[in-house]
């Protein structure tokens, strides 16, 4: 018998004898949340070889990975990869996964605290950021940035977005985060040449085909030095040069000063990648070319309104800014700067057709967090806590998004949930768990009577191995359900 059979074969063992008699002795964590902090979470929790240890993870949708499957960018599929790390958790019998099963509606979160010690909340922002200004929710030509990413991702929730890409021209993006940026490749890199061979969806790419994107103007309210975007991101955007793309320029002459600033390394690197790449659309022109798709940077605009186009009111004419003013000064005693930005007297405009607000997501509480004393920050939109400890509960931690608001990518909810890990280990090990509980129930039971198809990960793997069976036909790596009824009919 190797070492592994024989751990394996006694968690087993002991598994077998724990469920037989009413949960005692296990140590039960529930998950709620599919996304990258609650594997992370979990795949920490498992290192530890304790055969006590129970997790159950729930996921309102019947596949897993959150954002990583809806929200990353296709042509980022290295970004992607940590999905086969989350899979791990496949051999291990002391983890299962319950997809389809939303915490709060088929599972109460009342029922959770009845019956495992510990409830670790990881389940990501379900709401984006609006911007306040009438109209945006309720016109096609002003699409959220949620929307239009799930729409390219596949998600099931967007597949009939329908965004009129063949009757537009002009699209603006505000804000200035990573997540503009992708908007900003997916609408102007070519099909052929980058999306065609990624799991992109297919309604997506039937749409881009049409498209009639010619310009993209990525607006922000605030200055240069506080761009959200990474400096990777950045430089992706130039480099499209190479598949015919360029960049357009930007308000230099609100920056003169920038220049004169002895700038941190993000800045200067920043401001060298603008300098670097700024004249190649004039050579171009000058060499007698007029490059079809070219995009803009634009500052220190605030969005108030807009114009729908009058032959066409599926579309917008303009959208209004009032501009703002900027002063940048140095931070006293520090090598940092900052920007104070005034709003002006002045308005100006932007000539499009389509608006994309993408300005950030935003958590929203479960339904009985108010009921089961649950805090919840409302403005900051997370859970509070004191490194993933929900504060006034010993039984409750959160992680990722809904821990440290919407923002930080996956390598930081990699570092956060290695740290919640130890914490929930120390209190599940210092917890006197070898009473019996006897009206402790087992995830099935509670399910059982509900009209609820739980996808397993047996499910999962169907589904995937449909999905990549679909995306072989096409030369893509996976050909994405967009509906969750027909995933549900795969496994089935
Ligand atoms: C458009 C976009 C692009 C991005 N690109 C990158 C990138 O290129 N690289 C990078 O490193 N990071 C990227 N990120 C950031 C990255 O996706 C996040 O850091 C990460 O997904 C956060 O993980 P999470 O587990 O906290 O939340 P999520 O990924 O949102 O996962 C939360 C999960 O909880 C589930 N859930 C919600 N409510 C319930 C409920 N009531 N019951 C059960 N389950 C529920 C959701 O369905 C979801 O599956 C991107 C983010 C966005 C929005």
């Amino acid at each position: 018998m190797t070492p592994t059979f024989t751990r394996f074969t006694l968690a087993y063992i002991s598994r077998r004898f724990l469920s037989t008699t009413a949960c005692r002795l296990s140590k039960k964590v529930a998950v709620v949340g599919a996304g990258p902090s609650g594997f992370y979470t979990s795949l920490n929790l498992l290192k530890d070889n304790d055969p006590s240890l129970q997790i159950d993870m729930f996921e309102r949708n019947p596949c897993p990975f959150g954002l990583v499957r809806y929200g990353v960018a296709p042509d980022h599929p290295e970004v992607k990869n940590c999905q086969e790390r989350f899979q791990d958790t496949r051999k291990d019998e002391r983890f299962k996964y319950y997809g389809n099963v939303t915490v709060g509606i088929d599972l109460k979160l009342k029922e959770l605290y009845d019956n495992y010690d510990i409830v670790v909340y990881a389940y990501g922002s379900n709401k984006e950021n609006k911007l306040g200004i009438p109209g945006e929710d309720d016109h096609p030509g002003i699409i959220n940035s949620k929307a239009f990413v799930g729409w390219y991702n596949g998600s099931p929730e967007y597949k009939d977005l329908d965004p009129p890409l063949d009757k537009v021209k002009s699209v603006v993006i505000i804000g200035n985060g990573n997540v503009a940026i992708d908007i900003a490749r997916v609408l102007l890199a070519p099909i052929e040449s980058h999306w065609k061979m990624t799991d992109i969806s297919r309604h997506a790419i039937e749409q881009l085909r049409k498209s009639k994107v010619e310009k993209v103007t990525i607006v922000a309210r605030k200055g240069f030095l506080e761009s959200k975007f990474t400096n990777k991101e950045f430089k992706e955007l130039f480099e499209l040069y190479k598949e015919g793309v360029y960049f357009g320029g930007w308000p230099k002459q609100k920056f003169v000063t920038l220049q004169d600033l002895k700038l941190g390394r993000v800045d200067k690197r920043r401001l060298s990648l603008v300098n670097k790449y700024k004249g190649l659309l004039e050579k171009e022109n000058a060499g007698g070319k007029t490059p079809r798709r070219v995009w803009y940077l634009d500052y220190l605009k605030s969005p108030i309104g807009f114009k729908v186009n009058r032959a066409d009111p599926e579309l917008l004419e303009e959208v209004i800014f009032r501009d703002n003013s900027i002063k940048i000064e140095r931070i006293p005693n520090t090598r940092s700067y900052r920007s104070i930005i005034t709003p002006t007297e002045g308005f100006s405009s932007i000539n499009c057709q389509l608006v994309i607000p993408s300005i950030g997501y935003k958590c929203k509480p479960l339904p009985e967090f108010k009921k089961l004393g649950i805090p919840f920050d409302e403005k900051k939109g997370v859970i509070p806590n004191v490194d993933g400890k929900v504060i006034g509960r010993n039984d409750s931690y959160c992680v990722g998004w809904v821990a440290n608001g919407s923002r930080g990518n996956i390598n930081s909810t990699v570092m956060t949930s290695g740290l919640l890990a130890e914490i929930i280990q120390e209190q599940l090990n210092a917890k006197n768990n070898n009473i019996d509980k006897p009206g402790r129930k087992v995830t099935e039971e509670l399910l059982g009577k509900r009209n609820v198809n739980v996808v397993n990960w047996d499910d999962w793997t169907t589904i995937e191995a449909f999905e990549k069976m679909k995306g072989k036909e096409s030369g893509k790596p996976m050909e994405k359900v967009t509906d969750f009824k027909e995933m549900l009919n795969i496994c089935k």
